[in-house]
């Protein structure tokens, strides 16, 4: 007979049978999996027991507990009764438990779980005067028939809440404390006639009934639907299952020796080395996270209670150790007994995972590679991302526009139109396409939707481990909690400090990083890598990483064997500058067509492709070639040391042109006052445009197929670049210019084309009598130019993938017209996986690329490949650049920091498998022997 249920102090056999401990954690949950730890370690954990995974998936499939399965529970309460000297059901000891959804990774209050299971008519008493606290008593029974009904039975908490709130308001009290034991009573009454009317049949006085109906209703929360929508959210399987906890309960609602509580031993919103958390006297389970009262900060307890307290320091100070990571830890104190009921690796912000990577690290505690593969390149995203200016924020704190202030729970900067309702806020954001922020008094977990779909989200009510404050920061959205000077009106849709009002659908600005909020929209900037020194130093870590001679396998001579560099796409000297300050060490591409677009350039670059003859064309030219030169001269000097690849001319020359419909609006009004002035050099230049139509131009004459009929333009391009580059040589600046040919189809074509570019370069070099290194290269970026590399790498000395048309010609889908009319057609309905615009096709336009570098290297073996397509900013598409064999990795300056990180992972994840089998082998040895030493 299979074995679905595991006691707490089975670990071993947990481990032998599924042989590792990431196995026993999908088994038996993280949840289950912690408290096993934990067991083993002799932390205080109430006695219990686990039904695992498998059984889950066993129910989900056939509706029914798998045999074996009830009668191997059964016999496990049996013991769990022997543990703790209690009788489940029996009103004389009676022991009650909690059952308790666990998956293998953490969905907090994304699953069900019940509290107090084992109550019955008889054993209230029992309890009662067992714990001589008859108020104790009432209330848990009361809280019991509440959340059967709600988790088991789905009844809406309103049903519930409603005669609570009239009870309270006919006895005119305030809080819960000041409910007595016979307002309980009374409540329990009411509560089971709210049951029996919602559910159809009276509460179940049998325990083993109760107990039967919850571990079901957990098992099938495992698909409902905020958990499903969490797991598509995070990427974790649907087909994982949860387990069920059925754990001892243990009270923090004794009176004021007892109290509960959750934990982060590190800042989860700074990363600060120091347990930050909250608990409360006399309350249980979800009390301290809901936000129903105003919890105190866990220093307090140290006075309130010193043993307890220090004993919950070394504890999860131990923890911490244990498991190499900030924890989040739920306790509960019964009596003054501590007694621990969770503990997992905290959820954080993106700058708390960068700061307890890097302290780990620099604590000794994990090594440089783990701290950066704790980082996400999301995680770095989020730390560059917009924050509201400083200097907006004084002023409208002076102004006016200053609205209220509640707890920075999750940092960064938002601003977006107020809703008042999870379902509104996301509809108003999928469907109207509006940012908006979420305003609540508090959050429950049917709330995530709506928060997921906004930009921000304010609570009136709540701490920093309130329910929405720890949804927010899991996944990066700024939330301010608790702004409690707030008074939201659900009703009118209205929201009000003093005289301020915002309706429902009205802009404000919410600051997740100061805890502030503004009325209207508030200006952003951007924030400095200089300043974020931990960031800094994970991705010089990264950095390292990718530096090592040895983290890439070479399948033959010239490939790379170090990690990717990344470099920048830049086309003006100050995004030179800004790649260069983060982190870039080349310039992988600069388009150089928006340099004719300057409006002194414009006018000059018209008349040029408006010459019919070759010369007149060179005279234009000559006109924009000391523009060209400073742009490049800029250019170089901010890239100093660093090879800078520009671009040839790209673009249909007819973009460089007037607009063909306004002009002939104009030809047509000129015509229609019967005004002469300037109406024949307008009927020109209409003609010659509609001369230049192209029924597709994106396919049509452009690129190198443009600088073969028209080679002037290219050849003064190269002209300035070498000038440029011969100058800056003179004055003592290392360049390294690598021109790259758009477009080509054909070898033929570099082949027409390149030596001639060559010659002016070497003119070049010869008139001003300097020698510099450069390259002469192609883009890849048509079909035919990457099946056939063999023979372009012939000519070119590089290769660079520009991706978007790759995609786009690979697939023979035009990029603007996919994205508007079917490619979100296409990934709902599984036809594509994922965007190819934003994430490479591996199985198509991947498969390219890797063939075209395998092919060019055949023929040039160090042929230097990089990417400079929008893909280049992209983490997975960067592991596919590392795995082919890429130099490098070119993005937008903004997108560098991220891609410094992604090609760490890269390099760490596939790391050569025989090698590093050694190297950790030897590694491992020597670390066993300095542990012994010591
Ligand atoms: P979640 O995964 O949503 O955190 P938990 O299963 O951890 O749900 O339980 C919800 C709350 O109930 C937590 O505050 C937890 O500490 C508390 N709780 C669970 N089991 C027990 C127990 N046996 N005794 C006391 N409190 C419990
Ligand atoms: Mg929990
Ligand atoms: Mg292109």
């Amino acid at each position: 007979m299979k074995k679905w249920v595991y006691l707490f102090d089975e670990v071993a056999k947990a481990e032998k049978y599924t042989g590792s401990w990431e196995d026993v954690r999908a088994l038996l949950g993280g949840k289950g999996a912690g408290l096993f730890d934990m067991t083993r370690a002799g932390v205080p954990v109430p006695p219990g027991f686990t039904i695992t995974t498998e059984a889950c998936n066993e129910f989900r499939k056939t509706g029914k507990f798998p045999a074996g399965l009830w009668d191997q529970a059964l016999a496990a309460m049996k013991t769990v009764e022997k543990q703790t000297g209690k009788k489940f059901g029996k009103a004389k000891n009676p022991l009650l438990v909690s059952c308790r959804s666990g998956a293998k990774f953490s969905m907090p209050g994304m699953m069900n779980t019940i509290l107090n299971i084992g109550l019955n008519d008889e054993v209230v008493e029992g309890i009662s005067r067992l714990t001589n606290n008859p108020r104790f008593a009432w209330d848990s029974y009361r809280r019991l028939i509440e959340m059967f009904g709600e988790t088991v039975f789905n009844v809406d908490d309103e049903a519930f809440e409603e005669p609570m709130a009239d009870y309270k308001e006919k006895m005119g009290y305030k809080v819960d404390t000041d409910m007595t034991a016979e307002d309980w009573k009374e409540l329990t009454s009411i509560f089971k006639e709210v049951f029996k009317k919602h559910v159809g049949f009276d509460f179940p006085q049998d325990v083993y009934k109760q107990l039967e109906l919850a571990i079901k209703a957990v098992f099938e929360s495992w698909n409902g639907r905020r958990a499903v929508a969490y797991r598509n959210k995070e990427g974790i399987s649907h087909d994982l299952g949860t387990a069920v906890n059925i754990v001892t309960m243990v009270f923090g609602n004794m009176g004021e020796d007892s109290g509960t509580g959750v934990a982060f031993t590190r800042d989860p919103s700074t990363g600060e080395k120091k347990m930050m958390g909250d608990y409360l006297l006399n309350a249980q389970g979800e009390d301290v996270v809901a936000g129903i009262r105003n919890a105190d900060p866990i220093e307090k307890l140290e006075s309130q209670m010193p043993k307890a307290y220090k004993q919950f320091m070394d504890i999860t100070s131990k923890l911490e150790k244990h498991y190499k990571d900030m924890q989040d830890v739920e306790f509960t104190i019964e009596r003054g007994k501590l007694w621990m009921l969770q503990t997992r690796s905290g959820k954080r912000t993106a700058k708390s995972a960068v700061k307890v990577a890097v302290d780990m690290a620099n604590e000794g505690l994990i090594t440089k590679e783990q701290a950066v593969l704790r980082v996400t390149p999301d995680n770095v995203d989020a730390l560059l991302h917009p924050q509201f200016d400083e200097e907006a924020m004084r002023n409208a704190e002076n102004s006016g526009t200053f609205f209220a202030r509640g707890v920075n729970a999750s940092p960064g900067a938002a601003v977006g139109q107020v809703y008042f309702d999870a379902d509104t806020a996301e509809k108003m954001a999928k469907e109207e396409k509006q940012d908006t922020i979420m305003v609540r008094p508090f959050t429950k977990p049917d709330d995530v939707h709506g928060m997921i779909a906004s930009k921000g989200v304010l609570t009136s009510e709540g701490g920093a481990t309130s329910h929405a404050a720890v949804v927010a920061r899991q996944f990066g959205i700024p939330c301010v909690v608790g702004a409690s000077a707030i008074k939201i009106n659900l009703e009118k849709r209205v929201m009000m400090v003093g005289e301020a009002v915002v309706k429902e659908g009205e802009w404000i600005s919410v600051d997740g990083t100061t805890g502030k909020v503004f009325l209207g929209k508030m200006p952003t900037t951007s924030p400095s890598l200089e300043e974020q020194t931990e960031l800094l130093t994970l991705l010089n870590w990264a950095d390292e990483i990718c530096a090592r001679k040895d983290v890439r396998e070479a399948p033959a001579k010239g490939w790379p064997t170090r990690g990717l560099q990344v470099w920048a796409n830049a086309d003006y000297p100050k995004d030179a500058q800004r790649a260069r300050s983060y982190g870039a060490v080349g310039i992988g591409l600069c388009r150089t067509e928006h340099m004719f677009f300057e409006p002194e350039r414009l006018p000059i670059v018209q008349d040029m492709i408006l010459s019919e003859m070759s010369e007149g064309r060179t005279a234009a030219l000559n006109k924009l070639l000391p523009y060209q030169r400073k742009d490049f001269d800029g250019l170089f000097e901010a890239m100093d040391g660093y090879p800078v690849i520009i671009r040839l001319i790209d673009p249909p020359l007819h973009e460089f042109m007037p607009d063909e419909e306004k002009l002939l609006e104009e030809v047509i009004t000129l015509r229609v006052k019967g005004e002469s002035d300037g109406l024949k050099e307008k009927e020109e230049l209409l003609s010659a445009i509609k001369g230049m139509h192209e029924s597709n131009p994106m396919m049509g004459l452009r690129g190198v197929r443009l600088s073969i009929s028209m080679p002037e333009i290219v050849e003064m391009q190269v002209r300035a670049i070498f000038e440029a580059a011969a100058d800056c040589t003179l004055r003592g600046i290392i360049v390294k210019p690598e021109v790259m040919i758009p477009l080509t189809g054909t070898v033929k074509e570099l082949e027409w084309i390149q030596p001639r570019l060559e010659r002016i370069a070497a003119a070049v070099m010869d008139e001003k009598q300097v020698q510099f290194e450069y390259k002469f290269g192609t883009m890849i970026e048509i079909t035919r130019a990457a099946v056939t590399a063999a023979e372009v790498a012939g000519h070119a000395q590089f290769f660079s993938f520009g991706t978007n048309d790759l995609t786009q010609m690979t697939y023979g889908y035009s990029r603007d017209d996919a994205e508007r009319n079917f490619l979100i057609t296409y990934q709902e309905q599984g036809i594509l996986e994922t965007n190819p615009f934003q994430t490479i096709d591996r199985g198509g336009v991947g498969k390219l690329m890797d063939w075209a570098i395998t092919e060019g290297r055949k023929t040039r073996p160090n042929l230097e490949v990089g990417i400079c397509g929008e893909h280049g900013g992209d983490p997975s598409s960067i592991e596919w650049c590392h795995i082919i064999g890429n130099n490098y990795v070119s993005c937008s300056p903004f997108r560098v920091p991220i891609a410094r990180l992604a090609a760490a992972h890269s390099a760490l994840k596939h790391r050569p498998q025989k090698k590093t089998n050694k190297a950790n082998g030897r590694a491992s040895k020597t670390k066993q022997k300095t542990a012994k030493q010591k």
